[in-house]
């Protein structure tokens, strides 16, 4: 048991989910099934990893990992916004925890926000935003009513770049947190980089859409960024079976639960 382990056992936090070493696509990292019906057990276990470098080096990590952890609603945004934890700090406008029901069943989770995001310290708002709320009234259903919407990255990246590894482990414990917090049903990962973030692998949004993934215990689907599906309008057919195999994903997992209770 690491010392890391071993502080969230003794505090009655663990199981931590512990991240695997970056992988191939040759192993297996998720529940490999085209129908909900055949979801197994199991899965890619993660945790947020912190090693030190990706807080430049501090040695406070263990201590922090904690302290978030045990993090309330109350608690959260405060904390995300008083966050020092990577570079990102210094350039951001506003932080971006993340908006919506916190018993939501379906969390969202897209990369890092934009400028509008940055400038509103609301994940979502600009144009990719719009089409997500569409996609939502689609499903019948509408942000902040049993959605959750998040990023892997609670700061923007300057100039939009692609977050780095040493910022997407500064930030994990907070998407970890929030996912311990909402319990969703559901997770739905929106593009290639939360996808590929998320799952620790390297590999395109193709070959990882149509299969139930976990994350922290969580099913997750895999579906196009609304972004790229502005520029890419012939992909939204896709999308949109995505959002479907989601549905399914998320009722087959509350029918199992009702019958795990029965
Ligand atoms: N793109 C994202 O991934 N997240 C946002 O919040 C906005 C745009």
């Amino acid at each position: 048991m690491s010392k890391q382990q071993e502080i969230m056992s003794t505090l009655g936090l663990a199981p931590t989910w512990r991240r695997r070493e970056r992988i191939g696509l040759g192993v297996d990292t998720s529940v490999v099934v085209r129908e909900p019906e055949t979801i197994s057990a199991g899965g890619a276990a993660r945790e947020s990893r912190n090693d030190g470098a990706s807080t430049g080096g501090r040695v406070d990590d263990g201590a922090r990992i904690v302290r978030i952890a045990r993090l309330d609603w109350n608690g959260f945004a405060p904390d995300v916004d008083a966050c020092v934890a990577c570079g990102l700090a210094r350039t951001r406008k506003k932080s971006v925890p993340g908006v919506g029901d916190v018993r939501a069943e379906w969390l969202f989770v897209g990369e890092a926000p934009g400028a509008e995001e940055d400038a509103r310290g609301e994940p979502f708002v600009g144009q990719a935003g719009k089409l997500l709320d569409n996609m939502l009234a689609a499903l019948g259903m509408k942000r902040g009513q049993n959605v959750y919407i998040a990023n892997v990255l609670k700061c923007r990246p300057p100039n939009n770049r692609a977050p780095e590894p040493r910022e997407v482990d500064a930030c994990r414990p907070y998407l970890d947190r929030q996912i311990a917090l909402i319990r969703p049903k559901v997770i739905v990962a929106l593009g290639k980089s939360a996808a590929t973030t998320l799952l620790d692998v390297e590999a395109t949004i193709a070959s990882l859409r149509g299969r139930v993934h976990r994350y922290a215990g969580v099913p997750l689907v895999v579906t196009y960024h609304p972004a790229y599906l502005l520029r890419n309008l012939t992909d939204k057919q896709k999308a949109w079976e995505d959002l479907l195999f989601a549905r399914r994903t998320l009722r087959h997992a509350a029918a199992t639960a009702t019958a795990g209770t029965a």
